[in-house]
């Protein structure tokens, strides 16, 4: 199997996150489906400045090492991926990230309310997993629990760690991961000056069902 293409797309996808600030150094993982139900992930501590389409490795859904470039070793969190995409038919695609904002919720436990389009499209509220000790498949399995109940969620904070955002794919779940971060961030700065509202309860239905955000992963 040619794993050239999946590899491309993965590292594009790391590139543009990397310009957008929500993957830094070697924070933050990505990974997609490859044509044959494997998996294409970013490898393990090597930083996004330096990583090249070929760094990319191939696993199977048990964490085996398919294809890999010498020396380098699938993410530490390839658990959080599998187990994601083991459960979850209608995700190809998974972006892990620290980014500033997201994590800053996930440390405090606190979810995000649906207060702008931006956590409503990713079905907000969107909430924190418990936390689980990185790299164990703790933390694939209590996020993918909570995007299994609830197949609206695009996305979720991870306690104490970060954000996990998912999509149909690897464009989806970038916009996603850039939802939930933006609006995190627009919650945190609306929080400093008063309570902000919420979106109300009617146009919730509306607004999924004008973008059909209830179906799959794909939307928003
Ligand atoms: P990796 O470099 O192993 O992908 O780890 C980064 C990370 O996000 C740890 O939680
Ligand atoms: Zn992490």
């Amino acid at each position: 199997m040619d794993y050239r293409e999946a590899r491309e797309r993965v590292f594009e996808t790391a590139i543009r996150l990397n310009k957008a600030n929500l993957i830094r150094l070697s924070a933050g993982n990505i990974s997609c489906r490859t044509a044959d139900g494997n998996l294409a992930i970013t490898p393990s501590g090597v930083q996004y400045e330096v990583m090249a389409p070929e760094d990319v490795v191939v696993i199977d859904l048990e964490g085996n090492i398919l294809d890999a470039r010498e020396g380098l070793k699938p993410s530490s969190e390839f658990h959080l991926h599998t187990r994601i995409l083991e459960r979850l038919e209608d995700v190809n695609a998974v972006i892990h990230t620290h980014s500033y904002y997201a994590l800053t919720f996930a440390v405090l436990g606190r979810e995000l309310p649906p207060v702008c389009l931006e956590l409503l499209v990713t079905g907000g509220p969107i909430p924190v997993a418990p936390y689980a000790r990185p790299g164990t498949a703790a933390v694939g399995d209590h996020a993918a629990d909570l995007l299994q109940r609830r197949p609206e969620l695009k996305g979720c904070l991870l306690k104490n760690h970060g954000m996990v955002a998912v999509g149909a794919t690897l464009a989806k779940a970038f916009s996603h991961a850039w939802d939930i971060e933006t609006g995190a961030q627009i919650y945190y700065q609306a929080i400093q000056i008063a309570e902000p509202d919420k979106i109300p309860p009617a146009d919730v239905d509306f607004i999924r069902q004008k973008y059909n955000l209830v179906s799959d992963r794909s939307s928003g």
